[in-house]
């Protein structure tokens, strides 16, 4: 009997990661087409933040698995760790506290861990960090961080050695379509059949679903994030994701400081075509200074730091704010992972397992419905793709 094959497109950690387990699952062939190289997509430039505490069930659940996984892939995989020493630290100004707090019971009913911190126990656990009084944190101690680069290159060697075919430098152009299900792609080196065919493009995802005259109501944001020359004095703090502050900041490989924040005021980014790169992004040269004024009393080591990289990539939401992922209703064979807002690093051990899920068994362990690209109507889809939106006015999603 021929082995089945799945195609997935996209060399970032969703597609890498839907490799990775459909290997693991026992299917048969899988072949992986990147248009650049692994990693050329946001990737590579995300801060690599995670935590489990999310605002819906379906979210909470799936980072339970991504972070349960985060925590074997650091034993498993050569060259790669995952930092869970400190947690992962939420901070919460009094106007934001109600809504946090209103999700608390979510996290006690799926057996989530959490500690509630006042501003003066977080400055007595980590006297790196200078909250104003008035804060509240909220310590998931499970959360952590990797650092992106090592993540990929070690699971990128973890798939070859699996097995997975691996092709860069090869464009996905078209989905092939038979009747209602899905037969194949077309690439820049030709046209490969498959059985099932997994959507892991991310910003390219529109133009590619237009082949198969699919739309979702997907929407990419540019996001950038920095990192300093090595420190004298460690950094020594959690991962926070600082809303009050408008960003983020961690400690970094080589005892240095990554800071990272959202641009509100800049409206959504159309990517039509493929051959668009991430590094053609212009970067707003006021964002650093911005975000340094904001941070500054809270993290008092940033003052005078001199800074030696930056890195900016696109974040990409959908209508209601939730990931996308599954199989499409009215297609065969085509399944979609997308929309991660700011935290498709923290979900891929969990969407990549779960991807792999459905082409292989054609269900998952979780019910995914809350996520499924069907729900969407195709007017609201049309009129949301039609319109411009501001960053402001998209979720505020953080990792
Ligand atoms: C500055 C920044 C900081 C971030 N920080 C965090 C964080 O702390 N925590 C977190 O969880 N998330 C973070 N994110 C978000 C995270 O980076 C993304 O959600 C995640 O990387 C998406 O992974 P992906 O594999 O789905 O997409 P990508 O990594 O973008 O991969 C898609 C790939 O598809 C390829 N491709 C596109 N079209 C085609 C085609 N037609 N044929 C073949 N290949 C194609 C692209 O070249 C690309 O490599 C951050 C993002 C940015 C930009």
């Amino acid at each position: 009997m021929t082995e089945r094959h799945a195609i997935i497109i996209g060399g970032g950690v969703t597609g890498l990661s839907t490799a990775y387990h459909l290997k693991r699952l026992g299917y048969g062939e899988v072949t992986l087409f990147e248009k650049d190289g692994i990693g050329a997509g946001s990737s590579s430039r995300a801060a690599g933040i995670s935590t489990g505490l999310l605002w819906t069930e379906t979210g909470v659940l799936a980072r339970k698995t991504a972070l349960r996984r985060f925590r074997e892939m650091s034993r498993e995989l050569d060259g790669y760790t995952f930092h869970n020493e400190h947690g992962c630290l939420g901070l919460f100004s009094p106007e934001l506290w109600p809504g946090r707090e209103a999700l608390l019971p979510l996290y006690d009913a799926f057996d989530v861990p959490y500690q509630v911190l006042s501003a003066a126990e977080i400055r007595r656990r980590w006297p790196a960090l200078n909250p104003p009084s008035d804060h509240l944190g909220v310590l998931d101690p499970l959360g952590g961080y990797s650092e992106p680069p090592e993540y990929l290159a070690a699971l990128t060697r973890r798939v070859l050695q699996l097995g997975v075919r691996l092709i860069e430098g090869a464009t996905v152009d078209e989905l092939v379509l038979a009747g209602d299900r899905v037969t194949g792609v077309a690439t820049s080196r030709g046209v490969v059949t498959a059985d099932a065919v997994v959507v892991a493009n991310y910003a390219w995802i529109l133009p590619l679903l237009a082949s198969a005259g699919i739309a979702l109501p997907a929407k990419t944001f540019v996001h950038q994030r920095y990192v300093t020359r090595p420190m004298t004095v460690p950094f020594v703090a959690p991962p926070v994701n600082a809303d009050p502050f408008g960003g983020y900041v961690r400690p970094a490989e080589g005892n240095r400081i990554l800071i990272g924040a959202e641009t509100p005021d800049r409206d959504d980014m159309k990517v039509k075509q493929f051959g668009f790169r991430l590094d053609e992004i212009t970067d707003d040269p006021a964002v650093l200074p911005a975000v340094l004024e904001r941070f500054g009393d809270f993290v008092p080591a940033l003052e005078g730091v001199e800074w030696e990289s930056r890195k900016v990539g696109l974040l990409s939401f959908s209508m209601d704010g939730e990931p996308i992922l599954g199989p499409f209703g009215k297609v065969a064979g085509l399944f979609v992972g997308v929309c991660f807002h700011s935290g498709g690093f923290s979900y891929n051990p969990a969407s990549g397992y779960y991807l792999a899920e459905f082409v292989a068994n054609g269900r998952t362990s979780i019910d995914l419905g809350a996520f499924s690209p069907d729900r969407f109507g195709a007017a609201e889809t049309a009129d949301y793709l039609a319109s411009t939106v501001p960053q402001r006015n998209a979720a505020r999603r953080r990792h």
